[in-house]
């Protein structure tokens, strides 16, 4: 006895849920590696942000010395100013005065501004560091279920190719090398359903003689334009069963 079009309909389902399983298996390792390499990049967002706040911190520093520095300097000539007995001399330490004030000033800006900036830098990294946290939180959590998916999709596509092997005994020997060739051509659907007497994988027609075969299940019958394997569509087989009452 040859394969009945309920056989070659599982077969072809079969086929379909494991390529459906590959496909998953083969996706998921994808989509973890570009959440992976999303993770990096922001990762290096937030070093970079580190850095700039550090450089920030490192420049305060170097105002407030350049503050103290420019301050003792003032006294300094403030010192003098009292000991000159020169008009010009005095006049002269008073401009000078008068100029390093001004760069003091400044430096009191500069110092302000820099307090501004690593005040709004420090609040950026903070939102930052906890997006970026949650990120890789999530990403850990997608890798978890990924691999235990696979080990579970593994286990059902294992017992699919099973079943898949077990339905194909019913190919009959002498077509099971042009079975294989379909198989490798059009893959999950190297079979298609014959439904109002055309195959659904090219819409060709098919010819009296192959529906016939089709309807008595006693041969393969191959599309004659595509090559899939045929099987009669599920309502057909019923249609023409009651048809043939
Ligand atoms: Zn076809």
């Amino acid at each position: 006895m040859t394969a009945t079009a309920e056989i070659l309909r599982d077969l072809h389902l079969l086929h379909h849920r494991a390529k459906a399983l590959r496909d998953r298996l083969a996706s998921a390792p994808r989509t973890l590696a570009g959440r992976q390499a999303t993770l990096a990049n922001r990762q290096a967002d937030v070093e970079k942000a580190r850095k700039a706040l550090q450089d920030a911190k490192v420049q305060l520093k170097k105002h407030e010395h350049a503050l103290q520095a420019q301050q003792a300097k003032i006294d300094d000539l403030k010192v003098k100013l009292n000991q000159v007995k020169k008009n010009e001399e005095y006049k002269a330490l008073q401009n000078q005065i008068a100029h390093d004030k001004a760069a003091m000033s400044k430096t009191e800006d500069e110092i302000l501004q820099t307090y501004e900036q690593i005040e709004t830098q420090g609040v950026a990294l903070a939102k930052l560091e906890a997006e970026v946290k949650s990120f890789a939180q999530d990403v850990v959590a997608i890798q978890t279920e990924i691999e235990s998916q696979a080990s579970s999709h593994k286990a059902q596509l294992q017992e699919l190719e099973t079943a898949i092997v077990e339905a194909e005994i019913s190919i009959p020997e002498q077509e099971r090398e042009r079975y294989s060739r379909t198989v490798r051509q059009y893959g999950a659907d190297a079979l298609a359903a014959c439904e109002n007497g055309a195959c659904l994988g090219c819409f060709t027609s098919v010819t009296m003689q192959m529906l016939n075969h089709l309807i008595n299940g006693d041969q393969l019958m191959f599309c004659k334009s595509c090559g899939r394997l045929l099987y009669l569509a599920e309502h057909a087989e019923t249609t023409s069963k009651r048809a043939s009452r």
